[in-house]
């Protein structure tokens, strides 16, 4: 199986557009020892042909063209086989609307991040230009799908619905999801939850059984915004569990076995993004690795 980071920030990116916090200013003015990233975004595949997305950022033009793997082999063609949504913020799905120059899409996703992204949606239109430009192939808790030589499991992850349907719907065990992709024909597995506000136990018997674990490094710690002044939310309330700290995921998942363990979708204020950072030293001490686009990992 083939690994392929096309995006590992969290929302907004690093830099984000309109913050100013000691990473993002010390990137545009090179005196961070850190590396700018897009938004989250994964190639995955079984034989380097066809590719599935785990999710689809706004930077997705530019992530797609990043990666010649990802290029048409054709006058119109794509090897873009399939398209997964772990979840329905906007940053994971936002580039779907980019990908509309009538090009058939089949994408897997819960009903209810479906709903979330169709309903009401006045700007989806630009999807339905003809019959079929977007097959939804709906992905449920327990199941498995088999995409492009890949066995593809959902599993509730807690989380919650992005912040532009909340109060909109129930919350539900569909709002976010973690992925078990397993290579059908040598049986290596890759764990991803991209976002995850804790690890239940049927993630953590995913994660010990997986050969590569991709876990949510949005933040180091659970006051990360408010001690920079950027917000009131602490990590638990925007639905992840930081990095950081007695309960946080370098200490709740130490005893994870996999070969590979990387966090991805990192915000621009966490501090582990400095690579001189103590932060960053903890991180490497543990056996975890942080994600940078480009980044390449082969089970
Ligand atoms: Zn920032």
């Amino acid at each position: 199986m083939l690994i392929r980071v096309l995006g590992s920030a969290a929302g907004g990116g690093f830099p984000q557009w309109n913050c100013g916090c000691p990473n993002c200013r010390g990137l545009r003015e090179g005196t961070a020892r850190a590396t700018a990233r897009t938004q989250e975004c994964v190639a995955v595949s079984a034989d380097g042909c066809d590719w599935l997305l785990l999710n689809c950022s706004p930077e997705i033009r530019q992530q797609i063209e990043s990666f010649p793997g990802l290029h048409p082999r054709g006058p119109r063609d794509s090897p873009i086989a399939g398209i997964v949504l772990t979840n329905g913020d906007l940053d994971h799905c936002l580039g779907l609307l980019s990908l509309r120059e009538s090009h058939p899409l089949v994408v897997y996703a819960t009903e209810a991040v479906r709903r979330g992204f169709v309903e009401d949606n006045v700007l989806y239109r630009t999807l339905e230009r003809f019959p079929g430009q977007v097959t939804w192939r709906t992905l449920k808790l327990g199941g498995e799908d088999e995409i492009a030589g890949l066995g593809v499991a959902a599993l509730a992850a807690p989380g919650k619905a992005p912040i532009h349907l909340e109060h909109r719907a129930p919350a539900g065990p569909e709002d976010n999801i973690a992925l078990r992709i397993r290579e059908r024909q040598t049986g290596r597995v890759l764990a991803y939850a991209s976002a995850a506000a804790g690890v239940t136990e049927e993630m953590r018997r995913t994660f010990d059984a997986a050969d590569a674990v991709f876990f949510d490094g949005t933040f180091w710690s659970s006051d990360e915004l408010p001690a920079l002044g950027l917000g009131t939310k602490r990590a638990e309330e925007m639905a992840h569990l930081p990095v950081g700290g007695p309960g946080g995921s370098l200490a709740h998942l130490a005893g994870v076995p996999a070969r590979r363990r990387v966090y991805i979708h990192i915000n621009n204020t966490n501090p582990m993004l400095r690579e001189d950072s103590a932060e960053r030293a903890r991180v490497d001490a543990a056996g975890w690795e942080i994600a940078a686009d480009g980044l390449e990992v082969r089970l």
